[in-house]
């Protein structure tokens, strides 16, 4: 429970404080630190701020700020210990008494929790460590935009319960693309204790710009550099324990793909949560005098404001409001500061303009880019990068002008081919299996509605569906194998040109192709497509891509009305279904989206 849940009279024990590094400082030292007894002691008449009494001492918090602050109450305590039936014997005013233990292991127990998030760019191995740490099994694919939703996991290690989080892939935090915001309103709300960053150890130079605007955020933050196999086969080189102190993160060396250096990743979490690790310190991305400058008195405005939110950094906020980040100019919208932040912005945003000669957004931008080469620039050395010769070998056939098309399309023929040709043998076995057995019951059993029961309903009907099974799993293998190796980026790659021929991207091929599959995750990959409007018609048109729950009745039809011309039909159900598609997004680029915002801007990542 959260410090601002209480009612006045209500006692509680802190858990721990949440937030960012400066303000989390600011209330431990105010007394709010693990086991401390905090009482309710009065609301202000407008319900804000609050007095608490803690250490005997009597402090005023803002509910905003009380929110971030993590409690438990002697309910709470009862219910954790499942002793709701006692509930009366244990009271508020006999708590050091009788009851003391009971406290202490439910704050044990909530203290051991740590709560972590996944963060890092489309496609760096999040998904992969959380599966090898929370042993799930979730979706990995080699190309940006997999993961859509915050997928969540628990495990035990070292006495500690982890909440692990995987969250979508993001280049920064800003509010441009969905991803973005959705990754961004997460930390808000539900404030990890630790942040994991994940970056790609040969990619470091990309990956890194991600982390500065981590550390502009100041959580408590641990860095995995991932795919630590790939560089040490290219031969590169980093000196990582250095790169860590300079930018005051602790940097772990780990290969998701196998779990190597997961163990000790956990270990430094467990340190930086417990606030023994060294190299742990709140560092400046510096930005240049010029933007600096500005910074500060937005920063200083923000910190002073108490009505202004509590939940990200200051200076994370300036560095935004400066940006023009419309959802950071949102919630700072109902704070007293407001209007004088704006007006400072603006006044900034044409100085620095002025001065630097180039639009803020670059500038800011620049200056860390800056930062980043120059941290680099002592510590990293690349490898020749043997698995990048390896990527260009493949792609100069995969992507030719002259053999990009005929292996696309040999690769989707092998699809379809494997899904209906070789499907048919599981097929028929499942077909003769259910009718051996319906015979049997047949036979042996007495007529009557049980065995009507069993033979039309259970066999007949479950039967009929799973005949169709290995015609699933086999396309499903194929759609999986395309995008875990980075094929299917590639396939978008070339099939930009026709795509915009009917007003969309490159990037709606990859859902239009996994329709084919099952419309619903098909629908949610749409989010990879950063315009809003190519993504609306790319959900709109794929339920005419006929997925694979469709070719029992495809079958059904084409086999009781046109048994002579059943394949020909067969297919032409499904080139029906491309043709509609693609009348109706032109018909909908035609009258509804008039226009199309963003460029196509894709990753294409090395093959794995
Ligand atoms: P996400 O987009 O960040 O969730 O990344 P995924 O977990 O889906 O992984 C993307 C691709 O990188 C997959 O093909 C993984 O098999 C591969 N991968 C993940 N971690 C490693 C690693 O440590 N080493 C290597 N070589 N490949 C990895
Ligand atoms: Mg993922």
């Amino acid at each position: 429970m959260r410090l601002s849940d209480l009612q006045t009279g209500d006692k509680a024990v802190v858990v721990k404080v949440l937030g960012y590094g400066a303000f989390r400082k600011r209330i431990i030292e105010m007394g709010f630190v693990r086991g401390q007894t905090v009482l309710v002691e009065l609301n202000a008449p407008l319900k804000d701020p609050i007095k608490y009494k803690i250490m005997d001492y009597e402090i005023s918090l803002r509910r905003s700020e009380a929110s971030l602050v993590e409690v438990i109450t002697p309910e709470e305590a009862n219910q954790l210990e499942n002793r709701q039936g006692e509930k009366n014997k244990l009271n508020v005013e006999s708590w050091k008494t009788e009851e003391d233990d009971c406290i202490e292991r439910a704050l044990t127990q909530s203290s051991k929790t740590i709560n972590i998030a996944l963060v890092g760019n489309p496609n760096c191995g999040k998904t992969s460590l959380f599966n090898v740490a929370s042993g799930a099994h979730e979706h990995v694919g080699n190309y940006s935009g997999v993961t859509v939703d915050a997928k969540k996991g628990f495990f035990e290690y070292k006495g500690y319960h982890f909440n692990i989080c995987d969250l979508p892939g993001t280049y920064s935090l800003s509010a441009y693309s969905p991803e973005e915001l959705y990754v961004r309103r997460y930390l808000k709300n539900e404030i990890p204790d630790v942040i994991v960053n994940v970056v790609v150890a040969s990619n470091l130079e990309r990956n890194l710009y991600l982390t500065t605007e981590l550390i502009d955020m100041d959580y408590r933050m641990v860095i995995a550099l991932n795919m630590f196999d790939e560089l040490e086969q290219s031969g590169g080189k980093i000196d990582y324990k250095h790169l860590g102190n300079m930018i005051g993160v602790p940097i772990v060396p780990t290969v998701s793909r196998s779990g190597k250096g997961v163990n000790q990743l956990f270990d430094t979490i467990i340190e930086v949560y417990e606030g023994r690790d060294e190299s742990v310190r709140h560092v400046h991305v510096g930005l240049g005098k010029v933007i600096e400058n500005s910074i500060t008195p937005l920063k200083d405005l923000l910190k002073e404001d108490p009505t202004c939110n509590r939940e990200f950094s200051p200076r994370y906020l300036a560095i935004k409001i400066l940006e023009g980040d419309t959802e950071v100019k949102r919630m700072l919208e109902g704070s007293e500061s407001y209007p004088e932040l704006m007006n400072i912005r603006n006044a900034e945003v044409e100085k620095i303009e002025a001065t630097l000669n180039e639009d803020i957004e670059s500038a800011i931008a620049n200056e860390k880019y800056g930062f980043i080469s120059g941290a680099l620039a002592e510590t990293y050395r690349p490898g020749d990068k043997e698995e990048a010769k390896t990527t260009r070998i493949i792609d100069s056939f995969v992507t030719n002008k002259l053999f990009g098309f005929p292996i696309f399309i040999f690769l989707m023929w092998l699809m379809f081919e494997a899904t209906f040709s070789i499907g048919a043998y599981p097929m028929e076995w499942i077909e003769n299996g259910v009718a051996w057995l319906s015979e049997i019951i047949g036979n042996y059993m007495p007529s009557g509605p049980l065995k009507d029961l069993l033979i039309d309903g259970i066999l007949g009907g479950v039967g009929g569906v799973i005949v169709f099974l290995p015609n699933i799993l086999i396309l499903y293998l194929f759609i999986s194998f395309m995008e875990d190796s980075g094929y299917m980026a590639r396939a978008a790659f070339i099939m930009d040109k026709i795509m915009h021929k009917i007003g969309l991207h490159g990037k709606s091929f990859i859902p239009l192709v996994m329709g084919f599959g099952c419309n619903v995750p098909a629908i949610m990959a749409t989010r990879t497509i950063e315009s809003r409007s190519s993504r609306l018609i790319t959900i709109l048109i794929n339920p005419f891509i006929s997925c694979s729950a469709r070719i029992p009745i495809y079958i059904l039809l084409v086999g009781t009305f046109f048994p002579q011309y059943a394949s020909l039909v067969f297919i032409g159900l499904y080139l029906f279904g491309i043709i509609v598609a693609v009348i109706t997004a032109k018909l909908m680029r035609r009258f509804f989206f008039k226009i199309d915002e963003t460029p196509f801007v894709m990753e294409l990542p090395p093959y794995r």
